[in-house]
């Protein structure tokens, strides 16, 4: 498996396993298997509501001698209403304790986006702290903390920009070890790649498949889909391979992590595999042609009446 490598030696595999949408019920077993056919990277969060059971997921199989602990690398995020500095060590804890680890690899602001504490997603606009007043440097302050506290080992954001991070690196003098965002063929994010790659930053892929099963109310009706993109199609028709195993070594073969959702044993096994395709210089350059700048996940639902929030300020672009 191929690795991203931080400053300290520490490894994130390149392929992990998304866990947004797998439901409790079923993704104890998805866990399982994807541990017993080589993953060892997960991407987690509070707010998908199911990290108690991958919890049990990780224990049952430390217990049976699958994997030990320090052989998996284990991403969480500190949820939106719980940006102030107060807040921060208890929800890492919640998402400690879920998980039934003691240390979390990795810990991520989920988003650049403050919600008043009671509230797990917002309805209106007065739900929402302003940036002013609950700032992502306050925030990220507190996340600087858990680091130093051993609870994260690494500690990041996601879907922030580069506007968002430099002001974190200036305010802070350290720099955010991972930006998580949407990236895809349809996304390539390619000014926010060339910002991390000067920074060291390690950029993590998510919705690199399109999210298709992402809620039908964030859809947009005659989107542009990647499986139905005829450049990707020719691609990888012409290589033998699927096109989720192409838009996967896409991202790998682009220096950035991945972090595919499946709840199936084939699909597990074959988006794994993908870290070890090579893509031609040639394969790289038809793909980077077919960039839309196309966001799945919009962000739009942050964007409430009597809040600061608009995809302007959200994306910075
Ligand atoms: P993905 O792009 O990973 O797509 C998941 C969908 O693709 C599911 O419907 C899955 O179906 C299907 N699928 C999986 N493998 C294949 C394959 N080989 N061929 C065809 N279809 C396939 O979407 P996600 O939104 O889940 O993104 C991945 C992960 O990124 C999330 O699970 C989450 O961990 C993270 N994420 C982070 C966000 C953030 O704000 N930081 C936001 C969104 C996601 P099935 O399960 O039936 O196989």
């Amino acid at each position: 498996m191929k690795y991203f490598e931080f400053e300290n030696g520490d490894k994130m595999p390149a392929i992990g396993l998304g866990t947004w949408k797998s439901a409790k019920g079923e993704v104890y077993r998805v866990v399982r298997e994807a541990i017993n056919v080589g993953y060892r990277h997960f991407d987690c969060a509070l707010l998908y509501g199911n990290e108690e059971e991958i919890g049990e997921a990780f224990s049952d199989a430390f217990k049976a001698g699958d994997v030990k602990r320090e052989d998996i690398f284990v991403t969480s995020k500190l949820w939106n209403n719980a940006h102030q500095t107060e807040l921060i060590l208890p929800n890492i804890q919640k998402s400690i304790d879920n998980l039934k680890v003691a240390y979390l690899d990795l810990y991520l602001i989920h988003w650049p986006i403050a919600l008043i504490p009671t509230v797990t997603f917002p309805k209106e606009g007065s739900e929402m702290f302003s940036l002013k007043d609950v700032t992502l440097v306050e925030t990220w302050r507190g996340m600087i903390e858990l680091k130093k506290l051993g609870l994260a080992k690494h500690i990041g954001v996601s879907n922030f920009s580069v506007k968002k991070i430099q002001n974190l690196i200036d305010e802070t003098g350290v720099t955010p070890e991972v930006d998580q965002v949407e990236m895809h063929p349809h996304l390539q994010q390619k000014k926010l790649k060339e910002f991390c790659d000067v920074h060291g930053i390690i950029m993590t892929a998510y919705a690199p498949l399109g999210s298709v099963d992402r809620p039908e109310n964030r859809k947009t009706v005659g989107e542009p889909l990647l499986f139905e993109n005829e450049t990707i199609i020719q691609l990888a028709e012409s290589k033998g391979i699927s096109i989720g195993s192409l838009l996967l070594a896409w991202a790998v073969n682009r220096g950035t992590s991945v972090i595919p959702k499946t709840v199936r044993k084939e699909r597990l096994i074959e988006n794994l595999a993908a870290a070890d395709i090579e893509l031609s210089a040639e394969e790289m350059e038809k793909i980077s042609k077919i960039d839309l700048n196309y966001r799945y996940i919009k962000g739009d639902f942050w964007c409430l009446d009597g809040s600061d929030y608009t995809l302007q300020n959200l994306w910075d672009e």
